[in-house]
């Protein structure tokens, strides 16, 4: 079984001044590695501590602060933090996901919202009734894990029960994004999921369920949202739009978005084209899962035998679990059929007499 290489790994082999060259020949390789493989090369492969510069260029400055906050922290500082350069530095990250999404066309007036997780039970999110194209730094608001409003001049998001619900069911979750993107929220309409063993990057950062539909907002939405992310990293919600969570970063997370909407829509193609799916087979998704597994995103399908990945119904056209027939049920009669060769063989026998 091959050995899967992360850019984790790659960055504890540099630090602990081993050859990164020297990798088994049959290891997996992540495409974060296989950059930074790359980018070791370019720089003639003796720039080894300052190939991980770029991930904390400028730590300095924007890194967190030492002491954690909670939504009991005294007000002042809480204030204070608020107006930091490490919390300027998220709200600007907030606004420019805003603008991805509305350049996209995944949010439409008002809608969409995200969040990132700030300290044990508190989050900076973006506000109600902004558009996600046009906010401003000073539109974000601060909030504890009820949802009650701790700084910021404009309201929150309606919607950040969610958000909240997403980060206390799941530790991991640092933030969160929501919107409607039009290929995703359709198959959300649809009640339907989307197929899977076709295409790689969906495969290995996305985990996508359904839940069901409630009124948005409401304290039941969030628990159903909630209910599935223990194993889920992009939920579909029922009849109106999607919502994801990233271990990494608010990029991240909204970078499911943009991995789950090329996919939706890449299948309403394929879907047209008049002939059958083409699908990787099982253990080219094992390998997937792989390299899922060491990124640390959940899959309810880690563990699961080869020939239970690709199980399909009409709207998963991959493989199917082949398990070998039993032998004698191939070979041997059934008993209507011996029946009636008994009879044949007895009349035959019977005219001979
Ligand atoms: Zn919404």
């Amino acid at each position: 079984m091959s050995s899967v290489i992360s850019l984790r790994d790659l960055q504890d082999m540099v630090r602990a001044g081993q050859d990164v060259k020297k990798l088994p020949a049959d290891a997996l390789i992540t495409p974060s590695a296989r950059d930074f493989l790359h980018e070791l090369e370019m720089n003639g492969g003796a720039k080894t501590s300052g190939a991980a510069k770029p991930a904390t260029a400028g730590a300095d400055k924007f890194s967190a602060p030492a002491k954690k906050l909670t939504s009991k922290s005294p007000q002042p500082e809480l204030e204070a933090f608020f107006n930091s350069p490490y919390a300027h530095n998220l709200k600007e990250q907030l606004c420019d996901i805003g603008r991805r999404l509305w350049g996209r066309e995944y949010v439409d007036g008002n809608g969409g919202n995200i969040a990132i997780r700030v300290g044990e039970d508190i989050a900076i999110c973006t506000p109600t009734l902004v558009s996600k194209g046009f906010m401003k730094p000073e539109d974000m608001c601060l909030v504890d894990f009820d949802g009650n409003q701790l700084a910021g001049s404009k309201k929150r998001t309606s919607e950040i029960l969610m958000h909240l619900q997403i980060m206390k069911k799941q530790p991991k979750a640092v933030a969160t994004c929501h919107c409607h993107p039009p290929y995703s929220t359709g198959f959300a309409v649809a009640g339907v999921l989307p197929p899977t063993c076709m295409i790689p990057e969906f495969e290995v950062f996305a985990s996508v369920a359904i839940a069901p539909y409630r009124t948005p907002g409401s304290p039941e939405m969030g628990q159903l949202v909630a209910e599935l992310v223990d194993k889920h990293n992009t939920i579909l919600m029922a009849n109106h739009g999607v919502v994801s969570w990233s271990h990494n970063s608010v990029e991240d997370a909204y970078f499911k978005m943009e991995i789950l909407e090329a996919y939706c829509r890449t299948i309403m193609v394929t879907a047209q084209l008049g002939v059958p799916a083409k699908t990787m087979t099982a253990p080219q998704l094992q390998d997937l899962l792989k390299i899922k597994q060491s990124l640390g995103i959940p899959d309810p399908r880690h563990g699961l035998k080869e020939c239970e990945l690709c199980d399909n119904d009409e709207w998963r056209p991959g493989v199917s679990c082949q398990v070998p027939e039993k032998a004698e049920a191939v070979i041997g009669l059934d008993a209507d059929a011996e029946a009636a060769v008994k009879a044949i063989t007895d009349q035959i026998l019977s005219q001979m007499k």
